[in-house]
């Protein structure tokens, strides 16, 4: 409950739903929607009951990153009822229509799924809902940051300058409206050869951390390049929690234990 004598929210939560989280970067394929899965499944990991909404609508990548190929279903002809993989209930656009077919959407189309993925899901009782942004700082960032309430934003970028450029773009977008930075991953930080175990920074290092530094804002932890965590995510299997021993999850947990 608001404490008494603040003035009722300007923007409605979604009932049920303690935090939204949004996960956003400046350009696209730097690892965002990955990033976003094993943060939702790390922040599981410790407990937490969450949900993940693709909010990519023009490119959705949850249900392949999740394995999931059904349609949800509908409850009482109105409400959605979100599908579950790895104890995540997720919805997307992408599971509404086949892999194929593109989204030839308005910006205000756009606008009324995303709140319709929002408001029409019965998302129940959940500690963190993560929202897989679209790229960059259009219309549909803009609104969500907007009309959402977002608790916070982390922001994915691989270490190197052009992707910089574009994440601060993101940062300053949201602090803006006002939605606090929780904090930058590094995703794509290095890459360490299996054969020889050389290690190779093949998009530099540190570019995401002294950026951080830079701007005041956390520095969330760094992820490597690895062929597991392509692999496993091209496979609907991700590494959070299909290899929960791993490296690679334990890296998404510290991170999600920071956010
Ligand atoms: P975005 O959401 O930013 O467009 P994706 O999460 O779809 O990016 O990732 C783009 C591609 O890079 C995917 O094929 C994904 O499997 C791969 N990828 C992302 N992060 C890593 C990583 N740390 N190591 C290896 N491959 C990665």
């Amino acid at each position: 409950p608001a404490p008494a004598g603040r003035p009722p929210a300007a923007k409605p939560g979604i009932p049920g739903v303690e935090r939204i989280i949004a996960v956003a970067s400046g350009k696209g394929g730097v690892g965002k929607s990955t990033t976003a899965v094993n943060l939702a499944l790390g922040l599981a990991a410790l407990g937490l009951r969450v949900g993940i909404l693709d909010a990519d609508v023009y490119g959705p990548s949850i249900p392949r990153l999740l394995g999931l190929k059904d349609k949800p279903k509908t409850s009482g002809g109105r409400t959605i009822v979100p599908l579950e993989a790895y104890g995540l209930k997720a919805m997307s656009m992408g599971l509404m229509v086949d892999e194929e077919t593109p989204m030839i959407w308005r910006g205000p189309m756009v606008m009324s799924a995303l709140t319709q993925m929002m408001r029409e899901v019965e998302w129940g009782e959940l500690d963190v809902l993560v929202v897989d942004m679209p790229p960059g700082t259009g219309d549909a960032q803009l609104t969500m940051a907007q009309q959402v309430p977002l608790a916070g934003a982390v922001i994915v970028s691989t270490p190197q300058d052009l992707a910089l450029i574009d994440a601060r773009k993101g940062l300053a977008m949201f602090q803006k409206v006002d939605v606090p930075v929780l904090g930058i991953v590094e995703n794509m930080s290095y890459f360490v050869a299996p054969d020889t175990g050389n290690r190779y920074d093949i998009f530099g290092h540190g570019g995401a951390r002294n950026e951080a530094t830079r701007l005041g804002v956390p520095f969330l932890g760094e992820v490597p390049i690895e062929m597991a965590i392509r692999e496993s995510s091209d496979a609907g299997r991700p590494v959070v929690a299909t290899d929960p021993d791993g490296p690679h999850a334990a890296a998404y947990r510290d991170i999600a234990a920071r956010v």
